[in-house]
């Protein structure tokens, strides 16, 4: 990702990528004491606009996990929509672009990580990204390979909560499938069952219907896994099935995929070096990619609505 070329929105300034620096004595330096979401934003190259995808979606999700994380800040959800806005404006893009809205605690003092009320320690947020594409993976799919490491589960670090610091648990299991020469990993939650994969919601077919975890397995409440059951229950006409999936059912899938704002819907290919169907992307796979695509493109009018313009 180019990120670091663009303009950064940093508590309610836009500046330079080399002025946007947080000290190393907060929180979110230290513990990764931080919330955020990653958001893509689509042009429509036709009306030669920006749109920002499922905008109020995320702040209300960004919302959810401060308040788990009793984080009681100055900002609204206006001031960081309209910053997002702003920062994307500030860009000039004319492409396709992700970013990330992270809300962090500042300097706590020697607080610790006892600190949390207002006149303990300072809240800040900040927004940054840029283009971020993944052809290769939306054509040709991902080799995944079922993590060793387990999800964090909600008494421990709750999963819904998107957090910086959950994403550790994400590493490991990232960096273990690399190193074993996979793309990615799947992560199995306390249960045995699965949860998601390293950033993304997973979903799979088997006799023509869709199944995915439920939100309680460990996972994060994606916003596309949201949107594509409701494609799918629309346009298939059947209803998803929420509820646990086994290891070895991913190993006799006809169809898998991962998806969210980063990944979109990518198929997965291989589990454990065991083909998926016919080891190609599948046909309801391929047909919520496009679904999805239309979407976001502002060519499904059902849901022009879910776009914010820029410009
Ligand atoms: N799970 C995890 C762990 C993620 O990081 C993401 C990406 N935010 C998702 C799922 C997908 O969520 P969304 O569709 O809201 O982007």
């Amino acid at each position: 990702m180019s990120e670091k070329k663009y303009k950064v929105w940093l508590n309610g300034k836009v500046v330079r990528p080399e002025e946007a620096s947080v000290s190393v004595f907060t929180q979110t330096a230290m513990r990764g004491a931080n919330v955020y979401e990653g958001i893509r934003c689509y042009w429509d190259a036709d009306a030669r606009q920006l749109n920002v995808w499922k905008l109020d979606q995320h702040i209300d999700r960004l919302f959810q996990s401060m308040k788990i994380m009793r984080m009681e800040t100055q900002f609204t959800k206006d001031s960081l929509k309209q910053g997002a806005l702003d920062w994307a404006r500030a860009n000039e893009f004319r492409e396709d672009v992700h970013f990330r809205l992270v809300v962090y605690l500042g300097d706590g003092g020697s607080g610790g990580v006892r600190a949390f009320k207002a006149d303990e320690i300072d809240f800040g947020a900040v927004i940054f990204g840029g283009p971020r594409r993944h052809q290769h993976a939306l054509d040709h799919g991902l080799h995944v390979a079922v993590s060793s490491w387990r999800r964090i589960s909600d008494d421990v670090m709750p999963a819904r909560v998107k957090a910086g610091a959950n994403y550790q648990n994400n590493r490991l299991a990232a960096m273990e499938a690399r190193t074993n020469g996979y793309d990615d990993a799947l992560i199995l939650n306390r249960d045995g069952s699965l949860a998601e994969a390293t950033g993304a919601a997973v979903m799979m077919v088997r006799e023509g219907q869709l199944i995915t975890p439920p939100v309680t397995a460990g996972i994060l409440e994606s916003i596309t896994r949201k949107f594509v059951i409701g494609l799918y229950e629309k346009y298939h006409n059947m209803r998803v099935e929420q509820r646990n999936v086994d290891r070895t059912e991913l190993y006799i899938a006809d169809e898998i995929f991962c998806c969210g704002t980063a990944e979109e819907v990518t198929p997965i290919v291989s589990v454990d070096r065991i083909a998926v169907g016919s080891g190609k992307p599948g046909p309801i796979t391929r047909r919520l990619q496009e679904l999805l695509e239309a979407a976001a493109r502002g060519k499904d009018p059902a849901y022009r609505k879910e776009l914010t313009p820029v410009y």
